[in-house]
């Protein structure tokens, strides 16, 4: 073990990940969290794993997302041997549903965004379509199936992470917020949270939606704030969807993630509503139309949760990702937005060597904290 005291801000899945990630690498780092581990956007999010969106934006952005998907099948299998919990990885696909002519053009777009990267999906008639899911609306003009669409399940995924860096001797102090960072001239030394001072060699920010905060504390602006997604979770019984679905177009945007234990995640709401996580009428109308066109028979199920969560928002979408310049010893690695479950284990993995002084395996600059914002949104 390395006798580093690298010191982690944030318990969710990104500050989870580069904690287990630098395990790996012999460091047993100190994880704080405000809360407990793992109950914010990480517990919210619905957990799809998609190159959809990401062949859409393209460059750098697309290459850590196809890094990442990819990563997922062994760094599952590992967390599920050391902990026994199972994240629930699975290769559901997804059907994208078009109802009308316009709907349909935007999915031809995607079509040739995903071809541009070799990636190639399935156009299903409408009885094809029902074939391969027997409930979905019958009013629907087409499909688009891709194979590449896959899910984890978030809760679970955390939990796994949480149990093997307890194991490997990982310090999780949670329920205690951080409040300041000590620098001795530009070099980080240590910080203060509620309980006292914990001194440190370096410290990632991997706060969420929060980080933005924190980082002002450094005399560093941040543009990272928090964009609500609410949530409605539907009990329906095993094998009732196989697919992920999405439909709609900009506001009208809804998903459908099946569970394996015959839960489906209706999504989601964005919003730009600061730190409140309440729902609202609207956003539950909304999910609950949106569910309802593309599979009517949920109109006769009872909603069995609803919730909202706040995803880490930065200017464009990008993650930020690397050193925070001008300071020694301080990197961030947050702003991960509608993308932050899929990109975990790459972020896990690239924190991991840049903060062990590595070279990371892929160049991080498009994602450095003082970037240009890109001019296609990671969204
Ligand atoms: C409704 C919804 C659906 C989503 N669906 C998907 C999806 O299908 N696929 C996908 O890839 N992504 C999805 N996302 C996005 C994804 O959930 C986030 O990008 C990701 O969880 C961000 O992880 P994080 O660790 O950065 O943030 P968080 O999980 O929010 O963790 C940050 C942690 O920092 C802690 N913290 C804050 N301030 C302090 C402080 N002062 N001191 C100590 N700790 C502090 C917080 O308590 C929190 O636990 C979704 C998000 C939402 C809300």
């Amino acid at each position: 073990m390395s006798n580093r005291r690298i010191l982690i801000v944030g318990g969710g899945v990104i500050g989870l990940s580069i904690a287990e990630h630098l395990l790996r690498r012999g460091v047993a780092c100190t994880l704080l969290d405000r809360g407990p581990f793992a109950k914010e956007a990480s517990w919210a999010g619905a957990g799809y794993l998609d190159l959809r969106s990401c062949a859409r934006v393209g460059g750098a952005f697309f290459d850590l997302c196809r890094r990442s998907h990819g990563l997922f099948p062994e760094w599952v299998e590992r967390l599920k041997k050391e902990s026994g919990v199972d994240p629930e990885l699975l290769d559901s696909g997804s059907l994208d549903v078009a109802f009308n002519d316009e709907e349909e053009s935007a999915l031809r777009r995607m079509e040739a965004s995903l071809g541009a990267f070799g990636l190639s999906g399935e156009w299903l008639t409408p009885s094809q379509a029902l074939q391969r899911e027997p409930r979905l609306s019958p009013k629907a003009k087409s499909a688009f199936y891709l194979k590449e669409t896959h899910q984890v399940r978030p809760p679970r995924l955390t939990r796994a992470l949480i149990q093997v860096l307890q194991k490997g001797g990982a310090l999780l102090r949670e329920v205690e917020p951080v409040e300041d960072f000590l620098l001795k001239g530009n070099k980080f030394v240590g910080l203060r949270t509620t309980k006292g001072v914990i001194e440190g060699d370096g410290v990632v920010l991997a706060s969420g939606a929060w980080s933005g905060l924190l980082a002002g504390k450094m005399d560093r602006p941040l543009p990272v704030r928090p964009f609500r997604g609410q949530v409605v979770m539907f009990r329906t019984k095993p094998g009732t969807l196989k697919h992920i679905l999405f439909t709609g177009i900009q506001k009208a945007f809804t998903y459908l993630v099946p569970r394996r234990d015959g839960h489906i995640y209706v999504g989601s709401t964005l919003e730009d509503a600061g730190f409140d996580k309440s729902t609202s009428p609207e956003g539950m109308e909304k999910l609950k139309a949106g569910a309802a066109k593309i599979l009517p028979s949920l109109s006769q199920q009872l909603i069995e949760d609803t919730w909202a969560g706040l995803r880490p928002g930065s200017v464009d979408g990008w993650p930020y990702l690397g050193a925070v310049p001008g300071l020694e010893g301080v990197w961030l690695a947050t702003g991960h937005f509608t993308h932050g479950i899929l990109l975990s284990p790459a972020t896990g993995l690239l924190m991991s060597q840049a903060v062990m002084g590595e070279r990371p395996a892929m160049d991080l600059s498009a994602f450095a904290p003082d970037r240009e914002p890109h001019p296609v949104a990671g969204l």
